[in-house]
């Protein structure tokens, strides 16, 4: 990565209140299966990770997100489960709503279109609550499901510190109401 490249990804980004929730579920997560419990600030769900990106590129990537059409939806994370091949806790959900598969399709189809370079691996949907866990042991089911009013989505920059990954929001793009 060269010094004036940054580390980009489009995620959305939780209000407060689900942050909070999520928060909960990571320390309720931790409780049980260990490992490091990601901290409230740095939660959300990624659409479309860019990695390292030219200074010079960022404005191309901004003006794909921005032809990106999405209505609000809601959001209902309703499981919690444990990767193993990773280590990690996610919330996520059983069922992708149909608007939310269509914004990462049509995202990554934008990006794709401004020649940049995504996995090919299906999006899957889940926040990260805890890195390093056990997961012998089944993480504790949600009290109840996470509602989520998902109203934007956002480029975010990730910054390498000794605590672990600080997340910026660059910049929001609000779904139009109609
Ligand atoms: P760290 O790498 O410091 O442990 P992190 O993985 O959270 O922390 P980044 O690597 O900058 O930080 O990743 C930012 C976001 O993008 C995270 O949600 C991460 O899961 C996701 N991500 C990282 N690499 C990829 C990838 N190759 N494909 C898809 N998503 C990715
Ligand atoms: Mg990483």
């Amino acid at each position: 990565m060269a010094e004036s490249d940054r580390r980009l990804f489009f995620a959305l980004w939780p209000p407060a209140g689900v942050a909070g929730r999520l928060h909960e579920a990571a320390l309720a997560a931790h409780a049980a299966c260990g490992g490091r419990p990601m901290r409230r600030e740095t939660l959300h769900v990624t659409l479309a990770f860019l990695g390292a990106v030219a200074a010079t590129r960022v404005a191309a990537a901004e003006v794909a997100a921005a032809a990106v059409a999405a209505r609000p939806f809601i959001l209902e994370l309703d499981r919690l489960a444990c990767w193993k091949h990773n280590r990690i806790v996610w919330a996520g959900c059983a069922d992708v709503a149909p608007p939310l598969a269509g914004l990462a399709t049509n995202l990554a189809q934008a990006l794709r279109d401004a020649g940049f370079v995504l996995e090919t691996r299906p999006f899957a949907v889940h926040a990260t609550l805890v890195r390093n866990a056990n997961c012998m042991k089944p993480p504790p089911p949600l009290a109840a499901p996470i509602r989520w009013p998902v109203a934007d989505f956002a480029l975010v920059e990730s910054h390498a510190e000794s605590a672990g990954s600080r997340y910026e929001v660059v910049r929001r793009w609000l779904f139009v109401l109609d």
